[in-house]
C-alpha cells in the first residue's frame, strides 16, 4: 500500500493517493458574498483579492510538518492584509530575490477552518518566498493550528485530518500540489 493510501476512519474504505494538502478557494468574506457582489465588488485572481477597494487579500501556504515524515500537511489559504502590504507584495511579483529583500509581513488569517476552533483574523506573518512560489503563512499566536504548525502532528493525525476534509461538504477543494 503507498504511503498515501489509507483506510479511512470515516467511510471505512480505502482512499489512494490522498495528498496531505487542501485549498479555500476564496477568502472567506469572498465566499459569503452573492454572485451579484462578486461581480459589482470584488476582484480576484488566483493569488489576490480585493473587496470593495478596502478589503486585501493575499495567497498563500500554512504547513504542518508532519512527524517523522519528511512531509508536510498544506493548507492553501488566504490572509487580509493592509493596502501598503497588498500594494508592496504585488510590486515584487516578478522580482528575483525578492525573498531576500522583504522583511515578513503582518497579516491576519481569512479563513474558518471548520475543523479547528475559530482560525478566522489569527494573527500571522507572511514569508515571501523565491519566485512563483507561494508565500508561507506563519502564525503568531496561541492557538492548536499554531501548535501543530511548530510542533507537527503525526501520520495518524494527518491522515484522519484529511479524511474529514474529504467528507466535510464546505467549500474546501482537494488540491494536489
Ligand atoms: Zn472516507
Amino acid at each position: 500500500m503507498a504511503e498515501s493510501s489509507f483506510v479511512c476512519h470515516v467511510c471505512g474504505q480505502t482512499h489512494e493517493g490522498v495528498p496531505p494538502s487542501f485549498a479555500a478557494d476564496f477568502p472567506d468574506m469572498y465566499a459569503g458574498l452573492s454572485e451579484a457582489d462578486r461581480g459589482s465588488r470584488a476582484l480576484i485572481s488566483s493569488d489576490q483579492c480585493i473587496i470593495d477597494e478596502q478589503w486585501f487579500f493575499i495567497r498563500g501556504c500554512l504547513e504542518i510538518p508532519i512527524l517523522e515524515h519528511d512531509d508536510v500537511f498544506l493548507w492553501g489559504l488566504w490572509a487580509s492584509v493592509t493596502e501598503e502590504v497588498f500594494n508592496e507584495i504585488s510590486a515584487s511579483w516578478e522580482e528575483e530575490g525578492r525573498e531576500r529583500r522583504l522583511a515578513p509581513f503582518k497579516a491576519r488569517l481569512a479563513n474558518s477552518l471548520s475543523v479547528y476552533p475559530e482560525t478566522l483574523n489569527l494573527k500571522l506573518r507572511i514569508v515571501i518566498q523565491p519566485l512563483r512560489t507561494r508565500p508561507v503563512f506563519m502564525l503568531e499566536e496561541e492557538h492548536p493550528l499554531a501548535a501543530a504548525q511548530k510542533s507537527g502532528m503525526s501520520r495518524v493525525e494527518a491522515t484522519e485530518l484529511a479524511a474529514n476534509l474529504l467528507h466535510m461538504l464546505g467549500p474546501w477543494s482537494k488540491t494536489p500540489q
